[in-house]
């Protein structure tokens, strides 16, 4: 007599389509290729997917973060995912199964919904801490969402670069009125820009780095700085029109935005008053230096030792935003290397150029247990810091794989590339 039929079931892996704000940090970080996107979602390859957990601590939203129990012959496929607005709803029936009859059921999937970080959770593959400061405040994370946004009137809106500059960079300043927004140094909001894409879709948000400190733009007021790059070049240099910076770029006083988040739990400063803040940026990615470094200024403690020592990229100064104000900054109180790659008659310098001619107090720092780092900009600048905080180390006595370890371990080493 011929018993019943095994039920394959596979706990699958999905990204709410919802929430997720296609910054592609999950599909860089799948160490096995699981993840792929088109113009519209990104998506889980069923079939690939191991559930290691590589991708979920560095997502900035928790969209990566869904799992539905499916017959394993009727896992959703990716063009069935490329299709979603939303996720589906778990079926009851294969919700319900006993684990014990799912062979394909991945190990890491059942710890993850515990909240454990499974065995070969591939948390060597990522980068960065994934954990704040110790002395970081409680972020609010996801107050506000696509089904349920807020809006915030556009209070400022001003081009940063020089006019003769090609690149334009804006900074713009949001009024959240009588709406809660408490947002900290380094986290970000998303900006749901009106119209739909080319299939007709509403937009999908994009998200931008708040500038100003946890106090306001304006002490006291409830308003938030954003610093805002017109694209107009795709990644490969094609001349395109970016959807979100082009219209926030383009918004007038009074004009009227919609706003979720706030995103981010870790890239967060320390708060106790003797921690060094090592700050590497290129760009836009200056907005949340701008941020943690106001937050200082604003807070300046008596006797407090912390240092802050910012390296800062762009291609030209006329490039630089907010290059007046920081050159005003009292040199007691930051310590400033700037490295410009494109200044007509000179050689190209990088940010890690600039680090590594400062390697002896880069060196004191990395050696000091109160230093946090914090590394925000263009994707490409990732590896040439992370190389060079290697080389300094190793050169100053430091073994760096070691060190490494310990700073992303300890909530010390954060890392926001776009
Ligand atoms: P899209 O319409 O989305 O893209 C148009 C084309 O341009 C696409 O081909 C796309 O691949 C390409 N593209 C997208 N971005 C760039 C770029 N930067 N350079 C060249 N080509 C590009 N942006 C800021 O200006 N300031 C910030 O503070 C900021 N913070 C961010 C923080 C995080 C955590 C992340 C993930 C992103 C951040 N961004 C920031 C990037 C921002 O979210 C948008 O991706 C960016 O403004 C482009 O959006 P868009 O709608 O204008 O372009």
């Amino acid at each position: 007599m011929s018993g019943p039929v095994p039920v394959e079931i596979l706990r699958q892996h999905l990204i709410d389509p919802e929430i997720c704000i296609r910054c592609n940090t999950c599909e860089e970080t799948c160490p096995i290729d699981a993840i792929t996107h088109d113009g519209v979602n990104y998506v889980v390859k069923a079939d690939v997917c191991n559930a290691c957990m590589a991708c979920v601590p560095p997502c900035p939203t928790g969209a990566i973060d869904n799992w539905r129990n499916v017959l394993k012959a009727q896992a959703y496929s990716i063009e069935d995912q490329f299709g979603w607005d939303e996720l589906p709803t778990q079926n009851p029936t294969v919700g319900a199964a006993d684990a014990a009859a799912a062979p394909d059921l991945p190990q890491a999937a059942t710890a993850a919904s515990d909240g454990d970080e499974a065995p070969g959770s591939g948390s060597d593959m990522v980068r960065g801490s994934t954990v704040p400061p110790w002395s970081a405040a409680r972020p609010y994370v996801h107050l506000y969402t696509h089904k349920a946004p807020t809006t915030a009137t556009v209070v400022g809106n001003y081009r940063l670069t020089d006019d003769a500059a090609s690149s334009d960079i804006h900074h713009l300043v949001l009024d959240f009125g009588a709406m809660p927004l408490p947002v900290l140094e380094g986290q970000s909001i998303g900006i749901l820009p009106p119209g739909t894409n080319a299939g007709g879709r509403a937009h999908h948000a994009r998200q931008y780095s708040v500038a100003s400190p946890r106090d306001g733009e304006r002490p006291g007021y409830n308003n938030v700085s954003l610093t805002v790059k017109r694209v107009t070049r795709d990644h490969s240099g094609n001349a395109t029109d970016g959807v979100c910076s082009n219209y926030l770029c383009d918004l007038k006083k009074g004009d009227v935005v919609t706003v979720i988040g706030p995103f981010g739990n870790t890239f967060l400063m320390p708060n106790h008053p003797n921690s060094h803040l090592l700050m590497i940026c290129t760009g836009t990615g200056s907005a949340p230096m701008r941020a943690m470094t106001e937050y200082r200024r604003r807070r300046r403690l008596k006797g407090a030792t912390g240092k802050l020592m910012l390296f800062f990229g762009a291609r030209t100064q006329q490039e630089l935003p907010y290059f007046g104000p920081l050159m005003n900054l009292p040199k007691d109180f930051i310590d400033t290397n700037l490295a410009f790659s494109r200044t007509p008659g000179q050689p190209k310098r990088y940010v890690q150029d600039a680090m590594r001619e400062r390697a002896v107090d880069v060196a004191h720092l990395l050696k000091d247990g109160g230093t946090h780092i914090y590394v925000c900009g263009l994707k490409g600048m990732e590896d040439g810091v992370l190389q060079a905080l290697g080389e300094i180390a190793q050169a100053h006595g430091m073994a760096w794989d070691a060190l490494w370890e310990r700073l992303k371990r300890e909530g010390r080493l954060h890392l926001e590339t776009y």
